[in-house]
């Protein structure tokens, strides 16, 4: 084969490299995205193309240039087939690509291959070739009604991977939006190139379409490593983020809004039109965010939000690090726990009514053991306290080794008063008794109405001479008070019978009944006196 190297063999050649290259950097990372398998095919077609458009143009026999001019076709089919497969996998659309469609996506280029491959049959392509009149080496291929078939089959296989992108591209995220744009922008050249060429706005017979694949390949490599292609799967993006129920904004390392999904939007109100201004303006609003983003390298705490519907939020905020850990950005995720603050607010209210009403029910149950021990009319214990006390107080002097003094006092001639004074003067003077009973007692002594007008006390440690003694002090302050009852003073006396434990008895009922003898024969002595139970 003979052939003349010149500057479009060159260009080519770059350009073989270049989607070589592109090829390689994206198998790297391949695993990651499903669109990165027919992107990487793409290339090498790309590269195949490339390599054999170079050939053409080295060429110098008419034969062996119209010889590498079919195999192109097998390259350009090839390119637009995977890029269409490729568009498909990274607009999330390959659900579509079933074995049947995919057969199909290959046939039209299959079958063009063949036309082209037996032009010489039908002329259906080229009808001729001439030479450059310029005198160059390309050739001036004519074309026929297959070339425009052909044509029509690149744009349409290149505009509906074109039509996807651009959809993709005008989703919020500016990530998604760079992506698909250089994805666009990659796509774009080449079928620019091929309408140069075909509306012959290029030189006679010189065909840009593979070289423009080098500028393509050029985008590619950059959509690759600087706004990471096939690193962040639009997959995971678009179902992920897009429905979940957190809210989602993700800042760059300048702090500017660069995404956020409809969970966030309807949270804090933010909209598309934040996409790329300053978080701090337009999280204005809530300063506390901020504050945090600025303070924290990552942090999760709770705060609340004042928005459309006033909600308390639990903030996650992530700071995002490259592999040389330098700040790419933040990702703050938003949850809403309303809910759950208000589940939690109302049973604490529920609590604090429980607790509430827990202490009444116990100051009720104190109030209510009182009442049970204390006698109405005089506030001093009642007969049921003092049955109860009694044994116990006597269990406990037998265990100290002590002695217990007990008193009984009966007021005398009650009923008289009752009588001549009436009912309510009656109460006074007992009331008037009890007070005196306190007034002569300390925190030791058991002081008890223990009936009608009959009165016990139960004195720790006392002999039945201070018994004794303490009683008729009691008996004499009583004789000496008076009260008035309609202009007429009334006044009587008490009557009393000391015993002692263990000396008069080692049982309550024992005690009781030896010392209301003694109170009997007091009121048998006339009255007004105190009488000891006398020890055998
Ligand atoms: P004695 O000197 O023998 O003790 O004679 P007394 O009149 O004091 O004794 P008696 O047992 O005959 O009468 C006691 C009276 O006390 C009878 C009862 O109506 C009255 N009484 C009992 N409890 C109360 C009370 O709470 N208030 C009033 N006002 N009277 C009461
Ligand atoms: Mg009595
Ligand atoms: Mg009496």
């Amino acid at each position: 084969m003979l052939f003349q190297y010149n500057l479009y063999f060159g260009i080519l050649s770059v350009t073989v490299i270049i989607s070589t290259t592109v090829a390689f950097a994206a198998w790297q990372r391949r695993s990651i995205s499903s669109a990165s398998k027919p992107f990487i095919s793409m290339m090498l077609a790309i590269a195949g193309y490339a390599t054999v458009a170079a050939m053409e143009a080295a060429a110098i026999l008419l034969r062996e240039k119209i010889f590498w001019s079919k195999l192109e076709y097998v390259g350009s089919g090839s390119v637009i087939t995977l890029f269409l497969i490729f568009a498909m996998h990274f607009t999330n659309k390959n659900r579509w690509l079933t074995p049947r469609s995919t057969a199909l996506l290959w046939a039209i280029p299959t079958f063009n291959v063949i036309l082209v491959a037996t032009n010489e049959w039908h002329g259906l392509v080229w009808s001729g070739f001439l030479p450059d009149p310029k005198g160059t080496n390309f050739v001036i291929y004519q074309h026929n009604l297959g070339f425009f078939w052909i044509m029509a089959c690149v744009y349409l296989y290149t505009l509906t991977g074109v039509v996807m992108l651009i959809q993709k591209a005008l989703l919020p995220s500016v990530l998604s939006r760079r992506q698909s744009s250089m994805a666009l922008a990659g796509a774009v050249l080449p079928i620019l190139g091929a309408s140069l060429y075909m509306l012959r706005l290029t030189p006679p017979g010189l065909n840009i379409t593979p070289m423009s694949f080098m500028l393509a390949g050029l985008f590619y490599f950059v959509s690759l490593f600087r706004f990471r292609m096939f690193d962040l799967v639009p997959v995971a993006r678009d179902t992920l983020i897009e429905n979940m129920s957190d809210g989602v904004l993700v800042l760059d390392a300048k702090n500017r809004i660069i995404d956020f999904n409809p969970a966030l939007k309807h949270l804090i109100g933010v909209n598309k039109q934040h996409i790329g201004q300053p978080a701090a303006q337009v999280l204005a609003k809530w300063p506390e965010i901020i504050r945090l983003y600025h303070a924290h390298e990552s942090v999760k705490t709770e705060i609340f939000i004042d928005s459309v519907t006033p909600s308390y939020v639990e903030l996650l905020i992530t700071s995002l690090h490259n592999e040389r850990k330098q700040l790419t950005g933040r990702l703050l995720v938003l949850r809403d726990v309303t809910q759950r603050y208000q589940t939690e607010f109302e049973l604490r209210q529920a609590n604090e009514y429980l607790q509430k009403q827990v202490l009444e029910i116990k100051t009720l149950q104190v109030q209510l053991q009182e009442q049970a021990m204390r006698d109405g009319l005089t506030g001093l214990f009642n007969r049921r306290y003092f049955d109860e006390i009694f044994p116990k107080e006597l269990i406990r002097a037998t265990r100290d080794c002590d002695r217990v003094a007990l008193i009984i006092m009966d007021i005398d001639y009650f009923k008289n008063i009752n009588d001549t004074f009436g009912h309510q003067a009656g109460d006074r003077v007992i009331q008037l008794f009890a007070d005196l009973l306190r007034n002569y007692s300390d925190s030791q002594n058991i002081v008890c109405r223990y009936g009608g007008e009959e009165f016990v006390l139960a004195l720790p440690g006392l002999t039945q001479e201070k018994a004794f003694h303490h009683a008729e002090q009691i008996r004499l302050s009583f004789q000496a008070a008076r009260l008035e009852s309609g202009g007429k003073e009334i006044y009587t006396t008490v009557s009393g019978g000391v015993a002692v434990f263990p000396d008069h008895g080692k049982t309550t009922d024992e005690l009781l009944q030896v010392v209301d003898q003694a109170l009997y024969a007091a009121k048998l002595h006339g009255r007004n006196c105190i009488k000891c139970v006398q020890s055998n």
